[in-house]
């Protein structure tokens, strides 16, 4: 598996990661009155919608405007979200469908499963507000003590090892521990450490001039969450102030997100004895020996300079200042499970004011998140039951075989390519392993202990499962079922290590994958997500990697220089598109996205003409709704982006998420490929149609 501690490569940016936390942040587990969100079911989705068209547009000059004019027009953003679009509303169907399962389950009864049983009280005592509200900080109380008894900064490393170990969501750790594979030799896995401890989503936050707002709202959000907890408004502000210090001087030292896509510097074998070297003042042995992995000689140090950063920080820092840093985090960890005041402040910053979200996510929407996000692959078993039939997974193995094949033709009309390196880019390709729907076996989560009165401690307990799961890994071959998302996840992946694709359930469903429509329409939506995940093997950051995961150069030099000017097309193209007016997206971190979205729409292209031949001559020129399916399959991609997003969470996502928002996805590909000028009859040199275009793959 890639490193928990490193954001997988998804199809799709599903929010803010603070503090690139190795379980995807709640970012808005608090309160809104129950009469306004009592749940209801959401509509059934169609795929390809005529009715989102604007048809007073001109699909050659913004196809994006063409293809969802109507759709943005329609459907504004919810109050209790801050991005919407295809993604979010299958999303909440999926939820909704197991908040029903869930909400069966928690009723106690005889005859439950012991399973059942088990994410049922999960999901009961998260929706147990009054109870929660009852017992205020008291659930997070061991731990502040715990804290506040820190007597030396020698005992820092036994406290995190206590703090870890028993309560895993409010461990304030400023660092990521996490069993990954090696990347010159997939076939181990070995312990990595990594940078954290951060409570913006970015170190620009804390470095960037401009961002002084956000500071100072962080700064106040932190005040008020220590006077929460109990703390004088003097205290409170010392104590803020202490951890902006210590924060900051992480961000300084943390390698910069575009620098964190090259696996090459992410990758410092060191034994302890050199760690102990770079960052002599924690206790990294007393560490290592009791927070729960093996004994190995060398470890993965993936970011040195920030660990040389926090130990002079542990050096410079006074004892207070480090349990004032500790207090927060353990408080800010804990915000989302405890009483109603702590949820709503935390809500106050992170939702309202970082991403510009208007009212709080009901609690049940939230609760049936959580208990997804921790207990996925038990509450996942009937999902799957209900909402996957065995001959999905049928017709998802054909589309994935067509689409293996076009990338095979694609590969071979290569125009830049030699045929060295197209004899190893198809051994790469042959040797890509999907994953269609589920696990083969599921994870056994017997061994947590869950109670139907204690959200904070199951969380904990839920939480803690999962870290030691990983730690358990440490010198153990490579367990290639394993899979990285939830069967009802609304999302897809590509793991670079395990050189595998991955399509949960979640994402099987219209608008993405429906065969009562014909095949361009299946092509544009799940085709191109396919697609998507295989490009991702050969972008600047799979392509590093050769078949069998490793980092291995396959290409030769010329062909690497090749491909390099390939791809800083695209980073200059997409560079130059405006998210919100004077935010212009990074080219570089969104650069392996983007060349997904291009080389997967080119290949479904291929796929769908493939399947039109096999079909006859006929099916080519047969028209649906008025489009052919050439416009069909180009309508039907772009509908899948079809999206509104609040400004303030563009701004966020244009730090920190490496996919563009849904406009530039759209418009960004087509603009890439003179198949989509030819089927919509563009006269060439219209924007949609340009004379130069950028193409990797
Ligand atoms: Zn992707």
């Amino acid at each position: 598996m890639r490193p928990i501690y490193l954001a997988a490569i998804l199809l799709f940016g599903t929010g803010i990661a603070v503090a690139q936390s190795s379980l995807p942040e709640l970012k808005t587990l608090a309160d809104t009155p129950d009469a306004s969100t009592a749940p209801t079911e959401p509509k059934a989705l169609k795929s390809f919608d005529v009715t989102s068209i604007d048809r007073s547009a001109d699909p050659c000059q913004d196809f994006y405007q063409f293809a969802c004019g109507n759709w943005v027009k329609n459907n504004p953003i919810p109050g209790d979200q801050t991005r919407w679009g295809t993604f979010n509303e299958l999303n909440e169907r999926n939820q909704w469908l197991l908040y029903n399962e869930l909400e069966t389950a928690s009723k106690p009864s005889p005859k439950r499963t012991p399973l059942e049983a088990q994410f049922g009280d999960f999901f009961g005592a998260c929706m147990n507000k009054p109870l929660v509200d009852q017992k205020g900080i008291k659930p997070l109380e061991p731990e502040l003590k715990a804290i506040d008894a820190l007597g030396s900064k020698s005992a820092l490393a036994s406290l995190l090892v206590k703090l870890t170990v028993k309560d895993s969501i409010s461990a304030p750790n400023f660092f990521r521990l996490g069993v990954e594979q090696d990347q010159m030799d997939s076939s181990k896995q070995i312990a990595g450490i990594f940078q954290g401890g951060l409570g913006l989503p970015d170190r620009d936050y804390y470095l960037d001039p401009s961002q002084q707002q956000i500071r100072d709202a962080y700064v106040a959000h932190m005040v008020a969450m220590f006077q929460l907890a109990g703390d004088s408004p003097e205290k409170a502000a010392a104590e803020a102030k202490s951890t902006m210090e210590i924060e900051t001087a992480f961000a300084k030292a943390a390698t910069p997100r575009v620098e964190l896509r090259n696996p090459k510097n992410i990758y410092h074998i060191m034994t302890l004895a050199q760690l102990k070297d770079l960052a002599p003042n924690f206790e990294w042995k007393e560490y290592f020996d009791h927070v729960g992995i093996g004994p190995f000689e060398t470890l993965n140090v993936a970011t040195p300079d920030f660990f040389k950063a926090a130990s002079q920080e542990i050096q410079d820092q006074p004892l207070d200042a480090w349990k004032s840093y500790l207090r927060w985090h353990a408080i800010h960890g804990a915000a989302n499970y405890l009483s109603s005041n702590f949820v709503d402040e935390n809500f106050h910053f992170y939702g309202q004011e970082l991403v510009g979200q208007k009212e709080i996510t009901p609690r049940w929407k939230r609760c049936t998140a959580l208990t997804d996000r921790l207990l996925g692959e038990a509450v996942g078993q009937d999902w799957v039951k209900q909402n996957f039939p065995p001959q999905d997974k049928q017709s998802m193995q054909k589309l994935v075989a067509a689409l293996d094949k076009a990338l095979g033709e694609d590969i071979q009309q290569l125009p830049w390519m030699s045929d060295a390196t197209k004899k190893e880019a198809e051994i790469k390709l042959s040797l890509v392993r999907n994953k269609i729907g589920y696990p083969e076996h599921w994870k056994d989560y017997s061994s947590v202990k869950i109670s139907s009165n204690d959200l904070l401690g199951d969380v904990d307990h839920a939480a803690h499962f999962a870290i030691q799961y990983d730690l358990n890994k440490l010198g153990k071959p490579v367990d290639e079922s394993e899979w990285g998302m939830t069967p009802p996840t609304v999302n897809a992946y590509y793991d670079p290590a395990m050189n595998d694709i991955n399509f949960p359930a979640g994402i099987l469903q219209p608008p993405f994958f429906d065969f009562s429509k014909d095949p361009a329409v299946n092509f544009g939506g799940i085709g191109v997500v396919i697609g998507h995940e295989m490009t991702h093997g050969f972008d600047d950051e799979g392509s590093q990697y050769d078949g069998k995961g490793n980092l291995r150069e396959w290409q030769t030099p010329e062909d690497r220089k090749a491909f390099t000017e390939r791809t800083d097309c695209e980073v200059k193209e997409y560079g130059g598109f405006e998210s919100v007016p004077g935010v212009h997206l990074n080219g570089k971190l969104t650069l392996g996205e983007n060349t997904a979205d291009n080389g997967g729409l080119r290949i479904a292209y291929i796929a769908l003409m493939n399947t039109l031949k096999e079909q006859g001559a006929k099916a080519e020129d047969a028209k649906i709704d008025g489009f052919t399916p050439q416009q069909r399959f180009f309508i039907s991609f772009a509908q899948i982006w079809c999206s509104n997003q609040t400004d303030a969470s563009l701004r966020v996502s244009a730090k920190t998420d490496p996919h563009s928002p849904g406009k530039f996805r759209t418009d960004g590909s087509v603009q890439n490929f003179d198949e989509f000028g030819k089927a919509f009859n563009c006269k060439q040199g219209t924007p949609m149609y340009p004379v130069n275009s950028c193409r990797v793959w």
